[in-house]
């Protein structure tokens, strides 16, 4: 497989800020699994690329944003596990390239570009058919990458942290990697997601079918955070850039504002207030999204 061995390394996260609510941090360095195909979009992709190969496909096809991390990853994997593949992206159609785009035709991606109506439609079978009719069919996978197959491969990312933690917590868009870590969870362990979205409420049951779809029993060991969106998807306050930067500064570890820095910011509020209390243990995942950082430079 393309990122085989299949482990990222787990780091003490030693924040001079945090260093009185007596908690134990550590992060998950998914953003280290692979130097292209980074953090969680990667472990979606495991299963689904091995799906497709099962089932005799050559060409992948999927949906994202001119930032995509998924179409980023995907473009990568597909290239090195001998796909051809196609995005379809969210954009005006003559706008220049975006560095990620730009990546992701290099990788051999072919790219076409969805008004917003047409790209509102990309969970509608009918709509799925004719565009894949377009480009001469494939297996689709879904924005985000974020479908049953998805949540095994991040359940397995979170059977490898074999230290004794209480709480593992990650960023939410659309609810696959919460989904996985809650099924991959031991008994005494809770997940918590921040939801990086607006009005991110309809995501819990999207996480409770994702969990039933991957064919594992319903949990009640998670929990949705959606008041720390910071004005909604990729926005970046003057307040989370700043806190990005400090982490950078005094640990070293790269950050970007709209999935990993919201999460960090949002453990750091929750130690603030009490509600994680001294003792816990933390496992934080970094999924990665670095390259996505050429967009707020
Ligand atoms: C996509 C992404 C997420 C969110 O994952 P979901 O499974 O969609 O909830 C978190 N962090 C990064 C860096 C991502 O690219």
């Amino acid at each position: 497989m393309f990122f085989s061995p299949c482990t990222s390394p787990l780091e003490p996260f030693e924040y001079p800020p945090w260093a009185d609510y007596g908690v134990r941090v550590f992060v998950k360095r998914d953003d280290r699994l692979h130097p292209q195909i980074s953090g969680n979009k990667g472990r979606k992709l495991k299963y689904n690329l091995a799906a497709a190969k099962a089932a005799g496909c050559t060409r992948l096809l999927s949906f994202g944003g001119a930032w995509s991390n998924h179409l980023h990853a995907l473009a990568f994997a597909a290239k090195a596990e001998g796909f051809t593949s196609v995005g379809w992206v969210r954009a005006d159609e003559g706008q220049p390239l975006t560095p990620t785009l730009q990546d992701c035709q290099a990788w051999g991606m072919q790219l076409h570009f969805l008004s917003r109506a047409d790209y509102r439609r990309r969970d509608e079978p009918a709509f799925l058919a004719e565009l894949a009719a377009r480009c001469g069919g494939g297996y689709w996978l879904p924005e985000g990458g974020s479908n049953a197959l998805a949540v095994r491969g991040i359940a397995e990312g979170v059977a490898e942290v074999c230290l004794d933690y209480d709480v593992f917590a990650c960023a939410v868009g659309s609810g696959a990697t919460l989904a996985g870590i809650a099924a991959g969870l031991g008994e005494q362990q809770r997940a918590i997601g921040i939801a990086v979205l607006k009005q991110g409420d309809y995501l819990r049951e999207r996480i409770s079918a994702l969990l039933a779809e991957a064919q594992y029993p319903p949990r009640d060991n998670w929990q949705l955070r959606t008041e720390f969106h910071g004005g909604g998807y990729a926005k970046c306050s003057p307040s989370l850039r700043h806190f990005c930067e400090d982490v950078a500064q005094k640990t070293g570890l790269p950050l970007e504002p709209v999935y990993t820095g919201k999460l960090f910011y949002a453990v750091g509020e929750l130690l603030r207030s009490g509600e994680i209390s001294a003792g816990t243990r933390l496992v934080l995942l970094h999924t990665g999204g670095l390259q996505g950082l050429r967009g707020f430079l």
